[in-house]
């Protein structure tokens, strides 16, 4: 495979061309998870420990604080990098919308701040949220980023998402529609899926529109079902080379088009588990590109 596919940082150029290059700065803005606090389950996905996939998902800064910290880390003085400041703990849009737009209102007016992405779950953005992204997306350019994982329901319930395909379709073509840019969260390698799954959830990636992807395998880290289930040899994971195959067929469905943001899936060595090569982001870009295109 030809790298022909568009890179995130093209992506973010292309919003941001007034900028350098572009970084995300984590946040946490305290929000809980529908599918944690019992709104819509309990217990999470079963892959879910927010600790691992997110730097910030234990802070107890305030969020401005919180974000001059980011900015601090990342910028020089006279440095030209534009901010996009990363909802990324929990599920960033469960809130009253009066709520939601206290939240995005102070950090979307910050000066260093060129855009906000919020990460959130699909059933989670009823219109009037997304209204108010939209209204939001006026001022700077707003990314939500979808939990989609599988196109397949019968695995979105195994792994308890409590939620459908047809909810993060409706959910990414109604941000579509209202000008909102979208990512998508995959993951490759869910218990009992086939090629034939993956590339299923490439597909609906493609039709929803989906400006760019974040495709992770599967790995197990620390505090969750699947670490569990996986102890007691119920889960079988993804080799690195069915994965990269795997990946670059994904990628050669959704190509030109949607950028990639990620093909790997890192998490703090002591929450990891398994795969050891999850995290690998070079040794995986360069597999997948040997594949045909
Ligand atoms: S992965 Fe997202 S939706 Fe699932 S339990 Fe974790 S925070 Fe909630």
């Amino acid at each position: 495979m030809e790298k022909e596919t568009k890179a995130y940082k093209d992506f973010l150029k292309e919003i941001f061309p007034q900028f350098g290059r572009v970084r995300k700065v984590a946040l946490n803005a305290g929000f809980s998870c529908p599918n944690l606090d019992g709104t819509v389950g309990k217990g999470g996905c079963a892959y879910c420990n927010n600790n691992s996939f997110s730097q910030v998902a234990a802070t107890e800064l305030p969020l401005l604080q919180q974000l001059e910290s980011g900015i601090k880390a990342i910028k020089n003085k006279n440095d030209k990098t534009g901010i996009l400041a990363y909802f990324q703990s929990y599920t960033n849009t469960h809130a009253p919308v009066q709520k939601l737009r206290e939240i995005f209102t102070p950090i979307i007016l910050h000066s260093d701040v060129a855009g906000i992405a919020i990460g959130t779950r699909p059933d989670c953005l009823p219109s009037q949220v997304v209204e108010l992204l939209a209204e939001l997306n006026s001022i700077k350019p707003i990314i939500v980023e979808i939990g989609v994982q599988t196109a397949n329901d019968q695995t979105l319930k195994n792994i308890n998402r409590n939620h459908t395909a047809e909810c993060a379709r409706k959910a990414a073509l109604l941000c579509k529609n209202s000008k909102l840019l979208t990512t998508a969260h995959v993951i490759i390698g869910l218990p009992h899926e086939s090629a034939d799954d993956f590339a299923n959830t490439a597909k609906l990636v493609k039709e929803c529109g989906f400006s760019a992807v974040k495709i992770h395998p599967l790995h197990i880290v620390k505090g969750t079902r699947f670490e569990e289930e996986y102890k007691e040899g119920k889960i079988e994971l993804i080799s690195l080379a069915d994965y990269c195959k795997a990946a670059a067929e994904f990628i050669r469905i959704v190509q030109p088009d949607i950028a990639i943001e990620r093909v790997s899936g890192e998490s703090p060595a002591d929450m990891l588990i398994a795969p050891a090569w999850s995290g690998d982001r070079n040794r995986i870009w360069e597999m997948i590109l040997q594949f045909p295109p």
